[in-house]
């Protein structure tokens, strides 16, 4: 069951081609890329993950591998909470060293882990260990991983069946204001550019960002629609506008 969904997760969460590895989890390998899935028409965004990898191996490594997810990303954020101070865990090294990512960034980060075999669910209760193998040379530096930027974000055209006006209308008021003023700004913002606003952000996406109200580009980053190229592009803008609504 375990590698069932070892390969399952893997599937998901990979970068390369989804017909290679659904291909492979039959004990098919397929030579080259398929070209038509979605990976293949829209490559990942991947970015440097050998560090954070690191950091989620120590965690796993230092908290005697009977830990799950939830916990493993509690202490990389540094949260003192009631399970962290019964296991003493605030006095870790590795504690609080993955404060500058969310929650779900590292939950991503570890989901792409298991996906590589570096870690592996050991019990019940999701407990994760290592795969020392696989782990050893990512611990040494002497692997680089790249991992994929927005790990499981649906694409927002999943989204197009509904009709912008309902989604809007699920807002409050306060979150109406919100989502007007993100809208006066793509308005502009699309003018300049000379294309159209929703290039920029789906009315979807607008939407969500104007319910969540993220105070941060990080915060921004963990919602759906926002990839890691709109929100290099736009993330400052949206905060901006966001603190002035
Ligand atoms: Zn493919």
């Amino acid at each position: 069951m375990h590698a069932r969904l070892e390969s399952m997760i893997a599937l998901t969460e990979t970068v390369g081609c989804r017909t290679q590895a659904l291909l492979a989890c039959f004990g098919e390998p397929l030579s080259a890329p398929c070209g038509h899935c979605d990976n293949c028409r829209n490559p990942a965004e991947t970015f440097d993950g050998t560090q954070a990898a690191q950091k989620v191996l120590s965690a796993i490594y230092r908290t005697g591998q009977r830990f799950g997810a939830v916990h493993l990303t509690t202490v990389l954020r540094g949260k003192l909470t009631e399970a962290i101070e019964r296991h003493a865990h605030q006095h870790l090294t590795v504690f609080g060293v993955g404060k500058d990512h969310s929650e779900q960034w590292w939950r991503g980060v570890i989901r792409q882990l298991i996906a590589r075999g570096a870690i592996k669910m050991t019990g019940e209760h999701g407990a994760l260990g290592l795969d020392v193998e696989a782990a050893r040379p990512i611990l040494r530096g002497e692997e680089t991983l790249h991992l994929r930027a927005d790990p499981l974000k649906p694409a927002v055209s999943a989204q197009r069946g509904a009709p912008s006006s309902t989604i809007v209308d699920s807002l409050n008021d306060i979150e109406r204001d919100r989502f007007e003023a993100l809208r006066r700004w793509r308005r502009d913002e699309a003018r300049e550019q000379e294309i159209p606003p929703y290039v920029i952000f789906h009315d979807a996406v607008l939407t969500e960002i104007a319910r969540e109200n993220p105070e941060s580009v990080e915060e921004l980053s963990v919602i759906r629609g926002v990839g890691a190229s709109k929100l290099k592009r736009y993330g400052d803008a949206v905060i901006a506008v966001l603190e002035e609504a």
